[in-house]
């Protein structure tokens, strides 16, 4: 029988890349934490409605990209393609929203799920971090996200990111612009399938990539054109804000993302490096999302950021983290009693606070060196029948290749000392 592979479009993260996984959640989740962001967790899956009314019906996601499937009691369920349906959802459940502190603010992380077409940088199981702000209207609060997300990749050391920025609209000037842009598009030379989408999204043709149909929309009118006043001003305020904060950004008129709750500020950050699949994180403000999962007028802003991708950009940038190694100590016990004793050390150690690890499975101490290099401890602990009788183990500081003996009952005092 052959061995099992992962999934298509799936990969698993395995030492040492993984650190780097872990090192980029954390990066991103720092400044939300330092921000009043609290940590929240939904399951992997919910019903199918949520994210068919939560998403939208007419989006990629819902119609071509779920992971749903029929319980053995009938419920409908799918995989969670995106987090702020969720989010949303169980902020509602459990009445956060009346505490009497708007906004909620709320940071996750975890794994969704989105059956794509697989490429570089698309896969079917990916991870995002992400952060909602629920229940307040206030460019500052756009602005607030947009300069920590720029904070999070700035942290990792990304610079050939850029950010883009557009306004939506509102419930009262989208639609306006919504019908002016349908009887453009009608006009078009255009295949059957985007006249369709022209009927049920119109915006998500102004983001073909086709080179043809771009070249049909040069003309189309501009959303900016028929924002109504209240909008014009809160984008005005958003960019202003992110310009004092020395944030760069670039106006896109074209960006319209592909869920169907954004209003107003929408955002992307984009990597150069990376061809394609160049969206790196994304997000904007759902004014009307909690009305259209059944919640009170919640108006909130949020975004996530793709981890498999950000990790991609650094992989694109050359950027190699500066993760310090995870072993402080690594112990070789020569022999049998060597073995028990160290043992014990090693635990002494770890109940300190101090990272250490073991040669297990007896083996020589070549072998046993050379995984001590591997596992980039600073220091190493070797003791032999000998070093035993005397009451010591020997210590070698793998930087310097300096050695010395020390008394048992001190090791943990003496490596306490060193590693400070
Ligand atoms: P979205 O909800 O589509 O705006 O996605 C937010 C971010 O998640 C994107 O900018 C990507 O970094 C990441 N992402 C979305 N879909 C995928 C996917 N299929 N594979 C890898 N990353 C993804």
């Amino acid at each position: 029988m052959s061995t099992f592979q992962a999934p298509k479009g799936t990969y698993d993260l395995t030492p040492p890349r993984s650190a780097t996984f872990l090192a980029v959640r954390e990066a991103i989740a720092a400044p939300l934490r330092d921000s009043g962001y609290g940590y929240i967790e939904t399951p992997g899956f919910e019903n199918v409605e949520l994210f068919a009314r939560g998403v939208g019906e007419s989006t990629d996601i819902v119609t071509k990209e779920m992971y749903t499937l029929t319980t053995k009691g009938g419920d409908q369920l799918a995989l969670r393609p995106e987090g702020t349906a969720s989010v949303l959802r169980a902020a509602l459940e459990a009445n956060l929203h009346k505490a009497g502190n708007l906004p909620v603010k709320l940071w996750y992380s975890g794994s969704y799920y989105r059956y794509e077409r697989p490429q570089a940088g698309r896969y079917r199981h990916f991870s995002q971090v992400g952060a909602e702000a629920i229940g307040t209207e206030d460019p500052v609060l756009d602005a607030e996200l947009i300069i920590l997300a720029d904070q999070a990749y700035r942290s990792l050391g990304l610079r050939q990111f850029r950010i883009l920025l557009n306004s939506l609209g509102d419930k009262e000037c989208r639609p306006v612009y919504r019908e002016a842009l349908q009887t453009f598009l009608r006009d078009l030379d255009l295949d059957e399938e985007t006249r369709r989408r022209i009927e049920i999204n119109p915006l998500r043709v102004l983001d073909d990539k086709r080179a043809d149909v771009q070249k049909q929309l040069t003309d189309a009118p501009k959303l900016r054109d028929y924002l109504c006043d209240a909008c014009k001003a809160y984008h005005e305020e958003v960019r202003a804000l992110l310009t004092t904060a020395g944030v760069a950004f670039e106006d896109d008129e074209k960006l319209v993302r592909g869920l169907d709750y954004y209003t107003r500020t929408t955002f992307e950050f984009v990597h150069d490096g990376l061809g394609a699949q160049s969206a790196v994180g994304g997000g904007g403000r759902y004014d009307g999302l909690s009305e259209m999962i059944g919640g009170p007028e919640l108006p909130s802003v949020g975004w996530a950021l793709g981890v498999d991708r950000t990790v991609l950009a650094l992989e694109a940038e050359g950027i190699e983290l500066d993760l310090p190694y995870t072993t402080s100590v690594y112990a070789v016990p020569l022999g049998e009693e060597a073995r028990r004793v160290l043992f014990g050390v090693v635990t002494e150690l770890r109940r300190a606070g101090i990272a250490a690890d073991f040669a297990f499975g007896g083996r020589g101490l070549k072998g046993a060196m050379k995984s001590a290099n591997r596992s980039g401890a600073r220091y190493t602990l070797v003791a032999g029948e000998r070093d035993l009788a005397e009451g010591v183990v020997q210590l070698k500081d793998m930087e310097s290749g300096e050695q010395g003996p020390v008394e048992l009952a001190e090791v943990a005092a003496e490596l306490t000392k060193r590693l400070g």
